[in-house]
């Protein structure tokens, strides 16, 4: 072949190759339930210690337990550790307490201090949800989760829809994780966890279910969708464990099921209009209910916060700097210069905005409905015990502990949740 035309057509082969590689990259990005996967390791290493998988329930009040027929979670309470329930971290939303559980730390430490935030460092926006891409943004994430403590020590992780684990955190990704998409089946999310966790290299791994939270949004707490999905969800379990059983991996696998928070009801006569107080032009509102976290627009702070402070029985004002300790909720340019906490049942909102019920949750983490489960069976946890309440942040120690790592910089203590281990 004549030498140029071959030079000639290798650059338009190489050039080809970049626009499918460019396309992929764009496919894999776009298409929600692909496998993303980092290049794996030139030799892994194997993982020698009980493997660690750590599931959650979105929503998943403390005492449904005791309302629902729950067979396999009921088997594996009695074979492993149940806390009387898991105490969320302020708010009692979902992203904050997710990273908390895996960071071990407060929402203003970890940087994810709600849901929805606006930095002014960054001059950007934090929104979730399916094709939200400001989940992907590293930027946001300020404390180190357990699968980058794992993936640094040499472990490979792999996550199934973990708030957070689509973003390069300190320069890590899970080996294996997923685009979020609400929509895959259950059944297919538990067969990839199996399969992850038949791999050698692979210590740990995360599942995420969106409910019974969606539901308890939909209808409120303790009603019969709640109870049906519920239901499903131990189903899936129960399914889950068997397939454990079957490949042997029961035997060398932790499992840690928590949830995130809990739910409260809530109605359209309980809200707080804040156009009854104050005149929306003079703020940005970057959060609502419970928690509406409010940025007033230059020279308007004073006259906004005098006018919201003490303006409703059921909502409380505070300052940035004047927030009850008790919430851990300080030192983060997140935070906006007045926070308003609704009180237990109550909503906030405008008149264009209108009025909810159902349920909801981001209320004070002392409310008992704000409560959240944590239960623990496998080779490293005592079985058929219940051990009292504890915070959700102490989770990450009790993790890193398990899969033989040292821990990051954390606001946890491994002795609060060591009554939980043989
Ligand atoms: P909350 O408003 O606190 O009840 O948040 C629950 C919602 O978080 C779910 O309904 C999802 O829309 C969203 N969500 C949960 N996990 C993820 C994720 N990994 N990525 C994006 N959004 C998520
Ligand atoms: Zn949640
Ligand atoms: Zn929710």
């Amino acid at each position: 072949m004549d030498l140029k035309y071959y030079i000639c057509s290798k650059k338009i082969m190489i050039q080809i190759k970049y626009i499918f590689s460019f396309l992929a990259v764009v496919f894999l990005l776009g298409c929600p339930s692909v496998n993303i996967q980092k290049t794996p390791n030139p030799k892994p290493t194997i993982f020698t210690k009980n493997k660690l998988l750590l599931i959650s329930l979105d929503g998943f009040r403390w005492d449904y337990l005791e309302m629902v027929e729950t067979p396999n979670l009921d088997r594996f309470i009695k074979t492993g550790v149940k806390a009387k329930s898991l105490i969320p971290s302020f708010p009692s939303k979902t992203f904050p307490n997710h990273y908390s559980i895996v960071t071990g730390s407060y929402p203003a430490n970890h940087g994810l201090i709600s849901n929805h935030m606006y930095d002014e460092k960054l001059g950007a926006y934090y929104t979730i949800g399916p094709g939200a891409t400001a989940v992907r943004d590293g930027r946001w994430y300020q404390r180190e989760p357990i699968w980058v403590t794992a993936e640094k020590n040499d472990i490979e992780t792999g996550i199934y829809y973990w708030p957070g684990s689509e973003a390069e955190i300190s320069g890590y990704r899970p080996a294996y994780y997923k685009a979020y998409n609400p929509n895959v089946s259950w059944n297919s999310r538990v067969d990839q966890i199996v399969s992850w966790l038949k791999e050698p290299a692979i210590g740990f791994t995360a599942l995420y279910f969106n409910e019974p939270d969606k539901q308890g949004h939909a209808y409120g707490p303790a009603t019969s969708q709640v109870f049906e999905k519920i239901k499903i969800l131990d189903q899936t379990l129960g399914r889950l464990f068997t397939k454990l059983k079957e490949e042997k991996l029961d035997i060398k696998t932790n499992i840690i099921i928590v949830s995130d928070h809990g739910m409260a009801s809530i109605n359209h006569k309980d809200v707080i209009y804040l156009d009854d107080y104050i005149d929306l032009d003079d703020v940005e509102v970057i959060d609502w209910f419970p928690v509406a976290s409010i940025r007033p627009k230059k020279g308007k702070l004073e006259k906004v916060y005098h006018q919201l402070k003490n303006a409703h029985p059921h909502l409380q004002v505070y300052l940035k700097d004047s927030i009850p300790s008790k919430f851990h909720y300080s030192n983060n340019v997140r935070i906006q210069p007045i926070t308003g906490i609704a009180d237990l049942h109550y909503t906030i909102s405008s008149h264009q905005r209108g009025s909810y019920s159902g349920g909801a949750h981001g209320y004070d983490p002392a409310h008992k409905e704000m409560h959240a489960i944590l239960l623990a069976s496998g080779p490293d946890f005592k079985s058929d015990i219940v051990v009292p309440s504890k915070e959700n942040i102490h989770i990450y120690e009790l993790m890193c502990k398990l899969l033989g790592i040292e821990p990051s910089e954390n606001d946890g203590n491994l002795d609060a949740v060591s009554d939980m281990l043989k």
